[in-house]
C-alpha cells in the first residue's frame, strides 16, 4: 500500500480529480491512500494569508516559508507515528517539489516511486516557494514538461495517477501495465476489439489465429516498427540494448526464406 500526501492549496481540487474510476476503486480496496493537507490550516497569520510579495520586487506573490514546513512536519510527523519500528522517521519520507524546473517526470520514475510507502508532494502556486523552505524539506524536484501550469495541483494528480497504477492490485490485470508503452522503452502495439470488421477495415489476421507465439511476435514487431517511426530515439536505445533479437530475428527470416525457396523447388 502506497500513501500519497498532497500539500496544496486547493486540497478539493486533488481529492475530486483522484477521486474517480480506477484510482476512487483503488482507495476503496486500499491498494493506495491520498490524502489533501491545506497548507493555510498551518499558517500563523491570523488573517489567514499564506504569500507574500518577493524580495528584491518583480511580478505576483510567493508562498511563505512558515505554513509549508509546518504542514510538511506535521505530516511528516503523522507518518513517523504511524510506523513504531521507525521512531523520529522523519526525513525518511521523499518530498517531492512539482515544478517546472525539476528533472522531466517519466514512466522510470513512476516505477521507482511506486516502490516507495509514503510520498508527499508539494504543490507550489502564484510564483512558486519561498527557496529556504524548498532547501530544508524537498528531496526531488520534479517537472511534468516544459511549460509553466498556474499550479502544482494539475502537476501532482498527474504523477500520482501514473504511480498509482503500477502499484499492485490498483489495475484489474497488473499485466497491463507491463506490457504499455514506455515500461520497455517501446510504444504499445495497435489494439482491435470487437467488431471483426468496421467500416471495412479488418482487425489483423494473425490476431483472430489463435498462435499464441505468432501473435507477441506481430505485437512486437509492430511495437518496434511505431516505436523506429514515432520515437526514434527510444528505439535506437532498445536496438542498441537488444542485439540479440536482430540477430535471431535474421536467422529465422533466412531459415524462413530457404523453407519457402525448397518448397517452390518441390513445385515445379
Ligand atoms: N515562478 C516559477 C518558475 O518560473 O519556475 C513558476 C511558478 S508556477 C506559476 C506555480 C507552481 O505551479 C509552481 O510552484 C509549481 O508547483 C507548479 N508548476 C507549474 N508548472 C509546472 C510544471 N511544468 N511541472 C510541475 N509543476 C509545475
Amino acid at each position: 500500500m502506497i500513501h500519497f500526501h498532497i500539500l496544496t492549496l486547493f486540497p478539493e481540487m486533488v481529492m475530486q480529480g483522484l477521486h474517480t474510476s480506477i484510482l476512487k476503486r483503488a482507495v476503496e480496496k486500499e491498494a493506495i491512500a491520498i490524502e489533501a493537507v491545506n497548507i493555510r490550516d498551518y499558517t500563523l497569520d491570523k488573517h489567514g494569508k499564506v504569500d507574500d510579495y518577493t524580495y528584491g520586487g518583480g511580478a505576483g506573490m510567493l508562498m511563505q516559508a512558515q505554513p509549508v514546513y509546518d504542514a510538511c512536519k506535521a505530516v511528516e510527523q503523522r507518518i513517523a507515528s504511524a510506523q513504531p519500528e521507525n521512531p523520529g522517521g522523519e526525513g525518511s519520507c521523499r518530498v517531492i517539489y512539482v515544478t517546472p524546473q525539476g528533472r522531466t517526470f517519466h514512466q522510470a520514475m513512476a516505477q521507482e516511486l511506486a516502490r516507495e510507502k509514503h510520498l508527499i508532494f508539494l504543490c507550489g502556486h502564484y510564483e512558486g516557494i519561498d527557496e529556504r523552505v524548498l532547501e530544508e524539506l524537498v528531496t526531488d524536484y520534479v517537472s511534468i514538461g516544459d511549460y509553466v501550469l498556474t499550479g502544482g495541483e494539475l502537476p501532482a494528480m498527474v504523477m500520482i495517477d501514473a504511480i498509482a497504477r503500477l502499484v499492485p492490485g490498483v489495475l484489474h490485470n497488473h499485466e497491463s501495465a507491463a506490457t504499455e508503452s514506455f515500461s520497455d522503452d517501446l510504444l504499445e502495439y495497435p489494439q482491435y476489439s470487437r467488431p471483426e470488421i468496421w467500416q471495412g477495415r479488418r482487425v489483423p489476421d494473425i490476431l483472430l489465429s489463435g498462435n499464441h507465439g505468432e501473435i507477441e511476435r506481430w505485437r512486437l514487431e509492430q511495437s518496434l516498427e511505431r516505436t523506429k517511426k514515432l520515437r526514434p530515439e527510444l528505439y535506437e536505445k532498445w536496438a542498441r540494448e537488444h542485439e540479440e533479437y536482430f540477430r535471431k530475428k535474421e536467422k529465422r527470416e533466412a531459415r524462413e526464406r530457404k523453407k519457402q525457396n525448397k518448397q517452390k523447388k518441390a513445385e515445379k
